[in-house]
């Protein structure tokens, strides 16, 4: 059983109000951390290895440390919630039944970071969670933890909790400052990355909802038996929102040591496949990261077990960069069609393209019509390598990650699929009342 140090309360009822969690500890973290000097904090979080838990994998306590602090300019933390990745909705349950985790883990961060004003940035389409957080800091600052002066150490500190328009290009991180900042949300080019010119060009820490909740426990129980936890340099517990074709879809807590086959087929979590069905792959780290088929998702190219962790996501030569990703694990069962599913990627892709560089504007467009094309069984073979063309115009060519988001599920999809493809331009008459998945199993 996977240790659970975020989710350990969950299940108590009233967790969500002060009241409740203070009963069960909450706060004590803080009431330590506030005793100690930021330059302790911040050790703390480097030695647990912490990585952020939006997507990246950033080391969190390095980009703790490369926050600027010019004399007389203020600071600030904001918290990414804007949490839009298709698949992806473990922040969602953190902010919904444990709101304090996170506001405890922002009073520890903001002291840390020097910032006397914080804010969460909340997807818009969460509408019922902002009343929740906001009741949350309202009593945190009845009780003293947040407002002036908290605890009597002269520190002082607000949280804003700003709603955003529902557009899933603000939870990058320099669209959601440009959207904090009441501008429309385009990305910024990086460098200058937000930590030296952020909000309103201030020193600006942005982390994710579930990297500063996790501050709490590694407050608590210390960086070092919070890196005693997991395996290498996946340290801690992750959150993953499991979806899709398995028997238990929820948020799971897991240590990072269980194997992707025990994640999928014990009861613990997913509880298997409905139907008895086969796996036929999965998209481990919500929709941005690459389709992996069944053979590799349960093995290594090595034969080995594959794990639920950074490092062995990452491993096998079908990645581009973490697979990790935001937690957001997508099981497709063997009636599933890949291109459909590629093709309602792409839609979403291009809906979300801001529209600020050629080709993600332009290429998302293409691949979403392109797409349709062989999925309606109107396709040429032709088609399925100017796909593969249009993404890798596309790759490492945008201001922003979308653009690679958009590409590498297209790419991930035709290398490891590209029977399926094929299918649908030699059968016109069957895709168009078939999906491949049912006609081929
Ligand atoms: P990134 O690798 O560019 O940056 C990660 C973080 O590290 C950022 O905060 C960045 O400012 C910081 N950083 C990196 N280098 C730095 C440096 N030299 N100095 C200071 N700070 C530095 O990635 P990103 O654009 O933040 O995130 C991309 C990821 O987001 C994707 O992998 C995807 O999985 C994920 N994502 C998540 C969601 C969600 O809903 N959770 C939605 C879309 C995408
Ligand atoms: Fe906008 Fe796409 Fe360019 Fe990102 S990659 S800035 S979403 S056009």
């Amino acid at each position: 059983m996977s240790k659970k140090l975020l989710l350990k309360d969950a299940h108590i009822e009233g967790i969500r109000y002060f009241e409740t969690y203070r009963k069960q500890g909450g706060y004590t973290a803080a009431e330590k951390a506030l005793k100690m000097t930021p330059e302790e904090i911040l050790e703390e979080v480097k030695v647990s290895g912490l990585r952020g838990r939006g997507g990246a994998g950033f080391p969190t306590g390095m980009k703790w440390s490369f926050l600027a602090k010019p004399e007389g300019v203020p600071r600030h933390l904001v918290v990414n919630a804007d949490e839009s990745e298709p698949g992806t909705f473990k922040d969602r349950y953190l902010m919904e039944f444990l709101p304090h985790l996170l506001i405890e883990g922002m009073l520890i961060s903001s002291y840390t970071l020097g910032s006397n004003v914080s804010y969460i940035y909340i997807r818009g389409e969460y509408s019922w969670i902002p009343d929740i957080l906001e009741e949350a800091i309202e009593e945190a600052k009845a009780a003293g933890f947040l407002g002036k002066n908290i605890l009597g150490t002269g520190f002082d500190c607000e949280i804003y909790v700003q709603r955003g328009g529902g557009a899933y290009i603000c939870g990058e991180e320099t669209a959601l400052l440009e959207s904090l900042e009441g501008k429309r949300g385009n990305p910024r080019l990086k460098p200058p990355f937000p930590a030296v010119k952020g909000l309103w060009e201030r020193p600006t820490v942005v982390n994710n909802v579930e990297s500063i909740a996790a501050i709490v426990p590694i407050i608590d129980i210390t960086g070092a038996e919070y890196a005693k936890i997991g395996v290498g340099r996946s340290t801690g517990t992750k959150l993953i929102s499991a979806c899709g074709n398995i028997n238990k879809p929820g948020v799971y807590e897991i240590d990072m040591t269980i194997t992707v086959e025990e994640f999928i087929y014990s009861d613990e979590y997913c509880g298997g496949i409905p139907n008895g069905k086969k796996l036929k792959a999965c998209i481990p780290g919500g929709s941005s990261v690459p389709i992996v088929p069944a053979n590799l998702l349960l093995k290594t190219v090595n034969g080995e077990p594959r794990y639920m962790n950074y490092e062995s996501l990452a491993d096998g030569g079908f990645a581009t960069g973490t697979m990790m990703g935001s937690g957001g694990f997508i099981v497709l069962d063997e009636d599933q069609c890949v291109v459909e599913h590629t093709m309602t990627l792409a839609r979403f892709y291009h809906h979300e393209s801001c529209g600020q560089c050629t080709p993600c504007r332009e290429g998302t467009g293409w691949m979403h019509k392109i797409l349709k094309k062989i999925e309606k069984g109107e396709g040429k073979m032709e088609d399925i390598d100017l796909l593969w063309d249009i993404q890798r115009k596309i790759e490492g060519n945008t201001i922003c990650p979308l653009g690679d988001a958009a590409a590498w599920p297209v790419a991930a999809a035709i290398r490891h699929f590209r029977d399926e493809f094929e299918w649908h331009v030699k059968n016109p008459e069957l895709s168009q009342t078939q999906n491949y998945g049912l006609a081929n199993y």
